[in-house]
């Protein structure tokens, strides 16, 4: 297992407040915009870095890139105005150069940067000999050795100031995130390497603001201790992930109405250990809501067919072979007869309700 010798959080952060806090636009897109963005978050006195993208990692090519190397003097700015420190994100060697150059205070490397080791490496070696802290986001897909062989190139270029920020992982279907959190990942992360500070970034997590508060919380309750929000002046019409930004004012208000666990060692793990169990849990049930989703499908077909071949819904023999090889397998599966009968008693409902809605359907005598 690698050991990351690093310089304690503690010592090099320049707040005391918890949470630890990174904020600001997801863009720099004005001078305006982000001097007035810089001087609202430092009234809420909650950030300790202001951040910024200049350099915007797009899916598709025609969405807005940042505004480039001209947004360094309005971050640069910004800090003289308000005292924050700045920080932004860089994906390439050159970025690195331009933005130690102008003297940013940190930097951080991107989901979509954090996936490529070449990038990674090239950073790295770009890094070397500097000493400013450099946030790792996790990469886009759930690969935790990925975020770790970043975690480890940066580290290996000699910076001491780490931190792994988790933005959650690009999945295929539907959720109400636009990045799962697949919170297993960082847990174990932080199992492995509890020496990385990690933090969270409910922005990209959530992908919209009502979220923003509940997925900060959690990372908190799972003992994470920085947080990365995403905010703006006038968030419906920033020029990236409008949805998911919020106005430094509510931001404010966000960070105060958090609640920050003082926890020991012991109890971080004990509560690590049950947000395991507890996301297994999640997943089960998840698929079991989807497979009963196409169990009740499946009635409804069943139900259609039955209307056009002119069969009556409830057939009593087939429902007493379903209680007697579904009462087994539920035996074998360590189930008590009583809970099966209930479960079962419940979805036959369902499905004659289901059936019965499908014959009655176009010929409702109400
Ligand atoms: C961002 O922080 O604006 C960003 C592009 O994030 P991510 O790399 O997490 O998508
Ligand atoms: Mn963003």
């Amino acid at each position: 297992m690698t050991h990351f010798d690093l310089d304690p959080i503690q010592q090099w952060w320049p707040s005391d407040a918890l949470p630890r806090l990174i904020a600001g636009p997801c863009s720099v897109e004005t001078r305006e915009q982000m001097i007035a963005t810089a001087e609202r978050v430092a009234a809420t006195k909650t950030t300790a870095y202001l951040r910024g993208g200049i350099w915007k990692p797009r899916t598709r090519p025609d969405s807005f890139e940042g505004v480039g190397e001209k947004g360094i003097s309005w971050m640069l700015e910004a800090r003289e105005k308000t005292g924050l420190p700045i920080i932004t994100e860089v994906a390439n060697a050159q970025h690195v150069e331009l933005c130690l150059k102008a003297g940013f205070d940190a930097l951080w490397i991107g989901a979509r940067t954090t996936v490529n080791p070449f990038t990674v490496q090239e950073i790295a070696t770009a890094l070397k000999g500097v000493d400013i802290p450099i946030v790792v986001k996790n990469p886009v897909n759930p690969d935790l050795q990925l975020w770790i062989g970043a975690l480890e190139r940066i580290h290996r270029a000699g910076i001491k100031k780490l931190v792994a920020l988790h933005r959650g992982f690009s999945f295929h279907g539907t959720s109400i995130y636009r990045n799962k959190p697949m919170w297993e990942i960082p847990i174990s992360l932080q199992a492995q390497f509890p020496e990385i500070p990690l933090f969270c970034d409910p922005s990209h997590i959530s992908g919209r603001r009502d979220l923003l508060f509940a997925v900060g919380q959690k990372g908190l309750d799972l003992g994470m201790s920085g947080l990365m929000i995403e905010s703006h002046i006038t968030p419906d019409e920033a020029w990236s992930d409008a949805k998911q930004q919020i106005t430094p004012e509510r931001l404010g208000e966000l960070i105060k109405e958090l609640v920050v666990r003082h926890s020991n060692a012991d109890s971080v793990q004990i509560e690590n250990q049950l947000a395991l169990f507890r996301e297994q849990i999640d997943k089960v049930d998840e698929e079991i809501i989807h497979l009963l989703g196409q169990r009740i499908a499946i009635n409804k077909q069943i139900g259609l067919y039955k209307k056009e071949h002119h069969i009556t819904i409830l057939q009593l023999e087939r429902w007493k072979e379903i209680l007697q090889t579904r009462t087994e397998w539920a035996e074998q599966a360590g189930l008590t007869p009583a809970f099966i009968k209930a479960y079962l008693d419940a979805l036959h409902a369902e499905s004659i309700r289901t059936q019965t809605r499908v014959m009655n359907d176009g010929h409702s005598t109400t």
